[in-house]
């Protein structure tokens, strides 16, 4: 079926079952399977290591990721510890500098006590990465965009630096998606996902996701995670297959709403600096292009008055953006990395990796353009007034105290 369009492709790639003619994959809620014989059976003996609705799922994984195998986790952690265990002591890994938080604390407070180094590096600049590889580098492992300043990384150039140290590219492909980049197609070698984001598509499950691009890879991919065992349940399997069915007509009209508010935000006084992948003026906006075939859902900017109290009063003001951590659901979300994604971390650390006081983040979700940019507007006229009026008061409370007014 491979001449068929992508959207063809999944909804009908998703089989009936073939004992019932049931036109949604039935949920098998077993643990266990009868056997005819000792070790005589239909390919499944135990839920850990195999169950025909993740089955089902993890074909559509590999297909949609065009690789050879994909593998349902029960979050995108697990998905990410499942990968890293395939490492040794000794091994390192070149990472891209403003990776996704929880990565970085497995990176560091998992991983290291095992003896596994982590070099960061602005993968967006190509330069960066060749100064820090050398013969021990077994893993580059990047975003692209990443989260929340949507840098771009050249996913060939990255696949071609790393196979001449023989090590693997390992592209975090959450915020674009397999619909709008495939990067196995572009040289990677392992895909992950947190499929709690677009695959799932609806805020109601925490999944992960790996694809293999190699049978080879694949078979040490199955045999971790049945021997780890952090598998994703059959339930949770049919919500993302559901999830599935709808990701190319849901990304592409949340790339579309995006580009529509990001067109709106430049124009927007209150604005410092807009980060989106689809402006001109994006550092990598030609290489995003090139790799992909829209620019995604999430929009970040900063605030003119760069303060934590400025942005609280912005993302307090929205109605139909919700003040939530996560992405990727149908309902827009609004997010201020500093006090809650970021928080953990050191402020000159974040500062330096470009999260300022007043970065916000946006999900752009699935309702009309038009009405999330009146929202948005309204966040600004009430937000700004409020910090007319915070500022006033401070500087009269300065005059004040100096003795100008009695
Ligand atoms: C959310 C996220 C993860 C972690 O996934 P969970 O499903 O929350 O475990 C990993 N990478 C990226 C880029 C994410 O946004």
């Amino acid at each position: 079926m491979n001449h068929l369009k992508l959207n063809t492709q999944i909804i009908h790639n998703i089989p009936v079952d073939p004992l019932t003619g049931a036109i949604s994959v039935p949920i098998y809620q077993t643990s266990t399977y009868v056997q005819e014989a000792p070790g005589v059976h239909k390919g499944f003996d135990y839920s850990r290591s195999n169950n025909p609705t993740r089955k089902v799922l993890e074909e559509l994984l590999a297909q949609l990721e065009q690789g050879e195998q994909g593998f349902a986790f029960a979050s995108g952690l697990a998905a990410i510890d499942a990968v890293l265990k395939m490492l040794k002591s000794g091994d390192e890994i070149v990472a891209v500098d403003d990776i996704y938080g929880g990565s970085f604390r497995i990176f560091t407070h998992i991983y290291e006590k095992f003896g596994i180094k982590v070099t960061y590096a602005d993968t967006s600049n190509i330069q960066n990465v060749l100064e820090v590889m050398n013969e021990k580098t077994k893993f580059v492992w990047v975003e692209t965009p990443t989260n929340p300043t949507l840098k771009i990384s050249d996913i060939r150039a990255l696949a071609a630096i790393a196979h001449t140290y023989d090590a693997l590219l390992v592209v975090d492909n959450t915020f674009a998606s397999p619909v709008l980049q495939q990067p196995i197609t572009l040289g990677a070698d392992i895909v992950i996902h947190s499929a709690t984001k677009y695959l799932g598509g609806h805020s109601d499950i925490i999944a992960g996701a790996v694809i293999a691009k190699t049978k080879a890879l694949g078979e040490q991919i199955k045999f971790i995670q049945n021997s780890s065992g952090a598998i994703l349940g059959p339930f949770d399997s049919w919500l993302l297959i559901r999830g599935i069915e709808t990701l190319p007509l849901r990304v592409e009209k949340h790339a579309d709403n995006a580009q529509k508010i990001a067109d709106y935000l430049c124009r927007e006084q209150a604005i410092e600096q807009l980060f989106y992948p689809g402006l001109q003026n994006h550092h990598n906006h030609e290489i995003a292009k090139k790799q992909q075939s829209a620019f995604g859902g999430i929009i970040s900017f900063s605030l003119k008055e760069d303060t934590i109290a400025a942005a609280e009063a912005f993302v307090s003001a929205t109605h139909l953006f919700k003040l939530a951590e996560s992405l990727g659901g149908v309902k827009s979300l609004i997010c201020h990395p500093a006090q809650m994604t970021h928080k953990s971390i050191p402020s000159a650390i974040r500062k330096a990796s470009g999260v300022c006081d007043s970065l916000i983040r946006l999900s752009v979700g699935l309702e009309d353009a038009g009405d999330l940019i009146e929202d948005l507007k309204q966040a600004f006229r009430k937000s700004g007034n409020a910090n007319a009026f915070a500022n006033a008061n401070k500087q009269y409370e300065q005059i004040s105290a100096s003795g100008s007014i009695k």
